[in-house]
């Protein structure tokens, strides 16, 4: 099957070009460039997807560095392993010099040898992630399929490729879980039977590459679905007992979303997706998915504040008290808990530290008391303490007014 006219359809003029200038460069050294995995299964769909991947039946890191040298690009190589990515202004491109790959023991990392294109296909996780199309003159446009994932896009199906794929490496249950829930697919029977038969190997999988695989869903444009299903599998109990992709997380998840902070929602999700979890078990949780620092603080200050929920519930508070409540916690994890919480007044009071008492201000510092008479040194902080909290409370709004209260403070400190 060739699909030379749905390649000239599908990417901007700009990437094709750049494409076959690559394959021009590489068929001089007598190497092929093929299109691969994600691109053509979403061309096949058509879904928009331009982040390119591009396996080279050579090498792919001199050929990236032919490229970069004569066009505008800035290379990034690992020789190890025979892959680059070139960056233009617009865009990344990857590319994978052709690799075979086998396991030592399950869950480890693979042991990688160059090979063809063939060979890199059949490695793959999925039949519908395993096509390439040629962009070599010989064959341009032609589709590349050994694993008949063409059949299986049409059919909707998420199928393995060798029945010890999962137990090889168990990160591919969540991708496997993720795509069905984004095409709405089905997994082919004795995919499904394996799946769930390989659902403890994930036991033999680093904190790292689990937490990478959960913030891949978390890219998805309702990751709950992929949740949810993985709460139904056992998955996410696997994972950690207190994990549930119930319908909680839908609600959350959805509210998250319509904050429209796209560049928080990623640590979003996962506070939320902690919520659950007592205080006594994270320490397991955030191990066993190494979470890094600053993340690991923001899902302590999540599960901390709700501990002290009940508290920041009292309609009675005034602002200098939620402030106090909330001041030393990650702003994420505040926020958390202010699409958690089921409770109105906590939510305003949340919502009020987010947008306001966050920010206040008093207008007099501590030059200014000095040149109002208050000496420097303790009397000092207690003026300004006493300073903010009025203006947390709206008690002093101008600045003549800070003059006149820090004045009367310091009189009554002095008596
Ligand atoms: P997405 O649209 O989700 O990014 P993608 O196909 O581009 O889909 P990536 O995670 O970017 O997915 O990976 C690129 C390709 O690498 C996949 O298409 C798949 O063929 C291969 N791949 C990724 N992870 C694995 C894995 N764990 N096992 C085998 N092949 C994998
Ligand atoms: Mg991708």
């Amino acid at each position: 099957m060739n699909l030379t006219r749905q390649i000239e359809q599908y990417l901007p003029s700009q990437l094709l070009e750049l494409v076959q200038n690559i394959s021009r460069q590489a068929a001089e050294q007598g190497q092929r460039v093929y299109l691969v995995g994600g691109v053509v299964r979403d061309m096949l769909l058509g879904y928009p997807n331009f982040d390119l991947d591009l396996v080279v039946e050579g090498d792919a890191v001199k050929l990236s560095q032919q490229v970069a040298e004569a066009g505008q690009a800035r290379l990034l190589a690992h020789h190890r392993f025979g892959t680059a990515k070139l960056k233009y202004q617009n865009f990344t491109l990857d590319l994978a010099t052709a690799r075979k790959e086998t396991y030592a023991r399950p869950g480890a990392l693979p042991t990688v040898t160059f090979g063809t294109l063939k060979d890199d296909l059949i490695r793959r996780d999925f039949s519908i992630n395993a096509m390439a199309v040629s962009l070599a003159r010989e064959d341009y446009g032609q589709l590349i399929d050994p694993c008949q994932g063409k059949d299986d896009l049409e059919q909707g199906l998420i199928r393995i490729l060798h029945p010890e794929s999962f137990s090889d490496d168990a990160t591919r249950i969540l991708r496997g879980v993720c795509y069905q829930q984004r095409f709405g697919f089905e997994f082919e029977a004795q995919t499904a039977q394996l799946l769930k038969r390989d659902i403890p190997m994930l036991d033999t999988i680093s904190g790292d590459r689990i937490r990478h695989e959960l913030e891949h869903i978390f890219e998805e444009e309702r990751p709950e679905l992929a949740i949810k299903r993985l709460g139904d599998l056992g998955v996410l109990h696997r994972i950690n007992p207190f994990l549930t992709g119930d319908g909680w997380i839908a609600d959350k998840f959805d509210k998250a979303r319509r904050l429209k902070k796209p560049n928080q929602l990623s640590p979003l999700y996962f506070c939320l997706l902690s919520y659950p979890l007592g205080e006594r078990d994270i320490d397991q949780f955030l191990a066993r998915l190494n979470v890094p620092a600053k993340l690991s603080r923001a899902v302590r200050d999540t599960l901390r504040i709700k501990a002290g929920l009940t508290l920041l519930g009292r309609p009675s508070l005034k602002p200098s008290e939620i402030y106090y409540l909330l001041c030393g916690y990650e702003p994420l994890a505040i926020l958390a808990n202010a699409i958690a919480t089921e409770s109105s007044t906590v939510q305003r009071h949340l919502q009020l530290f987010l947008t306001k008492l966050r920010y206040v201000k008093t207008s007099l510092g501590g030059e200014e008391l000095k040149a109002l008479g208050i000496p420097a040194g303790p009397q000092m902080g207690k003026v300004l303490q006493a300073l903010y909290k009025a203006k947390l409370d709206g008690e002093v709004r101008t600045r003549s007014d800070e003059k006149k209260l820090a004045l009367s403070l310091t009189l009554k400190l002095e008596r």
